[in-house]
């Protein structure tokens, strides 16, 4: 099939490569010039494992290629997919205006008697289809178009795995011939499709980002229990997930849940559900309870070390998860920040981060980006681990120790093995365990 897709970032690049791995065709469209000169010069501008592949092999195979051009996109494709951000205003709310002019510039290129699905693949409050299909109408009476809601469900990090066998696929339609068209689209996919209206479509992807939030905040608040009591959360977390109607997934304790989506998902429920007129009191302890986090994780850091001012402080980790260079909303970033806005003499390491991290100018200017893992802990009163990379759990330890001023290890993600570490000599710390 023909499909073009608005906006190539994490999940318009990765869906539109996939996509064209599975046989379709592909245009991905971007008003960002810069990116678009990158992906035609054959680079690509995130980091995700196994997409650069992945497009380079589509783009030789012809089934996928880069324009600026939404009319170009428009016209090539029964499929119109939006993937342009939808962030947060000052307010909680979700600020929609990327959305809406999409879909005024959609309706200024559809072709009387060219029927076309679009199809918001945004995160977008429940409602926002039919302000969607209105806007479009509007600006265009005689366009042929239905709209869909297929929200998102991709991790960063593995975008590429999730994005070939997602665990379901929703498609939230109101017409039978575009819910005929997206079931053909995603038949080589062999993944269980659930097709609803459109608005419990856009209701789904909500409910679903604020439930995994409340998980992490769950967990969270019971370390904190934990840490009063003196039992291990890693034990506690392990006997509540061996339950299948709990699950293990997503009752990792540490530094809270940061990321360009839970925050903004969770803040923009609490304001849908306010705006509706049902107040969601639930997911503002979420939020209250993942803010507490670093809090009592720094508090930590400052009993040890009573002052921070010209402490020097090495910092595994920036980007908000591992295998990803995402540093929108990390906990690791606010975490870097506090403790050089303290006066600590802070360096940190990430595997991918540190480039978008200066990009987009996110850290204190104190900050010193260190080379490696061990250059992060030359000298170091204290090492603080923030994202947990597979890297860091591999490092020589011994050697760290030796290289660094005072053996403080401040784990924040539970990595790292209590005992190995308390063998090697490290004074080490973890969030909900002894
Ligand atoms: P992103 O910022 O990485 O990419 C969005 C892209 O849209 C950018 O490249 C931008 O230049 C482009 N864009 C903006 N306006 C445009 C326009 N008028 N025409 C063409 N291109 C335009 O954002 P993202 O992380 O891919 O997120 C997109 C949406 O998907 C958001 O609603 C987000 O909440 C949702 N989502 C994200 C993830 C994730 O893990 N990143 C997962 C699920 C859902």
């Amino acid at each position: 099939m023909e499909i073009c897709i608005i906006g190539s970032g994490y999940v318009g690049l990765v869906s539109g490569a996939c996509f064209a791995e599975v046989g379709h065709s592909v245009v991905c469209v971007d008003n960002d010039q810069r990116k678009i000169d990158m992906l035609l010069r054959g680079e690509i501008p995130i980091y995700e494992p196994g997409l650069e592949e992945l497009v380079q092999r589509n783009v030789a195979a012809k089934r996928l290629r880069f324009t600026n051009s939404i009319e170009d996109g428009v016209d090539h494709s029964e499929i119109v997919f939006i993937a342009v951000p939808t962030p947060p205003q000052s307010d909680g709310s979700v600020d929609l205006t990327y959305i809406e002019r999409v879909a005024r510039e959609i309706a200024g290129v559809l072709k009387p008697g060219q029927y076309r699905v679009v199809v918001d693949k945004s995160t977008v409050p429940v409602k926002t289809g039919e302000k969607v299909d209105a806007t479009i109408r509007r600006y265009n009476p005689s366009a042929e178009f239905d709209v869909v809601s297929n929200p998102e469900f991709l991790r960063e990090g593995c975008a590429v795995p999730d994005l070939m066998r997602p665990d379901r696929i929703v498609v939230g339609s109101a017409s039978n011939r575009a819910t005929d068209l997206m079931k053909r689209l995603y038949e080589p996919f062999q993944s269980p499709i659930l097709v609803t209206d459109v608005n419990s479509a856009e209701l789904i992807k909500h409910a679903a980002n604020s439930f995994l939030s409340l998980k992490i905040s769950y967990i969270n608040a019971v370390s904190a229990i934990c840490e009063a009591s003196g039992a291990d959360i890693e034990m506690v977390a392990d006997g509540i997930g061996m339950d299948r109607r709990i699950g293990r997934n997503f009752l990792n304790a540490g530094l809270g849940y940061g990321g360009s989506c839970f925050p903004k998902d969770v803040k923009a429920f609490i304001a849908i559900a306010e705006e509706l007129g049902v107040p969601f009191h639930l997911l503002k302890e979420v939020e209250r309870i993942n803010a507490s986090q670093l809090d009592r994780f720094l508090k930590k850091v400052r009993d040890a070390l009573w002052v921070l001012r010209d402490k020097k402080i090495g910092v595994w980790g920036l980007t908000f998860k591992p295998d990803t260079d995402d540093v929108r909303n990390s906990v690791a970033i606010e975490l870097v920040n506090k403790l050089a806005g303290e006066g600590a003499q802070v360096a940190v390491y990430d595997p991918k981060g540190m480039v978008k991290a200066v990009e987009y100018k996110l850290l204190h200017p104190s900050v010193r980006l260190a080379e490696s893992p061990l250059d992060a802990a030359l000298g170091a009163e204290a090492l603080l681990l923030a994202t947990e990379w597979k890297e860091f759990a591999r490092q020589d330890f011994a050697g760290v120790k030796a290289n660094m001023h005072t053996p403080l290890l401040f784990d924040g993600r539970n990595l790292l093995n209590p005992k190995i570490m308390r063998e090697i000599g490290f004074d080490y710390h973890a969030v909900g365990r002894p």
